[in-house]
């Protein structure tokens, strides 16, 4: 399970916005897009005008970022939101929203994907009644995402929920008594509230 290991900050400067990638501290003055809103590097600030190809690949990018996948796998996403019906932009977004880390996030028992990532990787949730430990594991409709019975995680997702840093979107539905949730439907792209244009990412791989 290969994942990103150096400095997070360093991302969201790259693109130039907060990806939200660290939970709390994205919240305060401490956040590095307040302090230093310019691209990492020696050459950050004397970076030129993006050509049409940069513009592509910056969205792809981002998109990677926000939701933690790495290049290989985030292919892959794009490969099956292809291969189905309907916007591959959008069924990329719905591919990217539906895994668990992301659904632990969306519900605020997460701070960040980055740490609803670890609490899936830890065991602490089970799906339908059975462990999964699998932070990439698709929720489908009908699904109830819970908090492990086993699990000592209760006071730090009573801590996230209430400091309510996003609101829960309508395609999930929240118990924060039972620390359990259930996918009502399937999310739209309005649901989806990243600032990422998808279409450019299929414009990217289409080449
Ligand atoms: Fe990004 Fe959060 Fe770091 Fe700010 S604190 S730069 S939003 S990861």
């Amino acid at each position: 399970m290969a994942r990103y290991r150096d400095a997070k900050c360093r991302l969201c400067r790259r693109e130039g916005m907060k990806l939200f990638l660290k939970g709390a501290r994205c919240f305060t003055d401490k956040c590095a897009i307040e302090r230093r809103n310019y691209p990492p590097g020696q050459h950050g600030l004397n970076r030129g005008k993006l050509t049409p190809f940069g513009v592509q690949l910056r969205e792809k990018q981002k998109a990677k970022r926000i939701y933690g996948v790495l290049e290989s796998q985030f292919r892959k996403y794009f490969q099956w939101a292809e291969a189905q019906k309907g916007v591959t932009g959008e069924n990329l977004l719905r591919l990217l929203e539906l895994r668990l880390d992301n659904v632990v996030h969306r519900l605020g028992f997460a701070a960040s994907r980055r740490e609803g990532r670890q609490m899936v990787a830890h065991g602490h949730f089970q799906v339908n009644g059975r462990k999964v430990s699998v932070p990439s594991y698709l929720v489908k409709v009908g699904d109830v995402v819970q908090l492990r019975s086993t699990s000592k995680l209760g006071p730090r997702l009573d801590d996230n929920v209430n400091a309510g840093r996003g609101q829960v979107p309508q395609w999930l539905e929240l118990d924060p008594n039972e620390k359990k949730a259930t996918v009502r439907s399937l999310p739209l792209r309005d649901d989806i509230q990243i600032p990422v244009a998808e279409q450019l990412i299929v414009e990217l791989y289409s080449k």
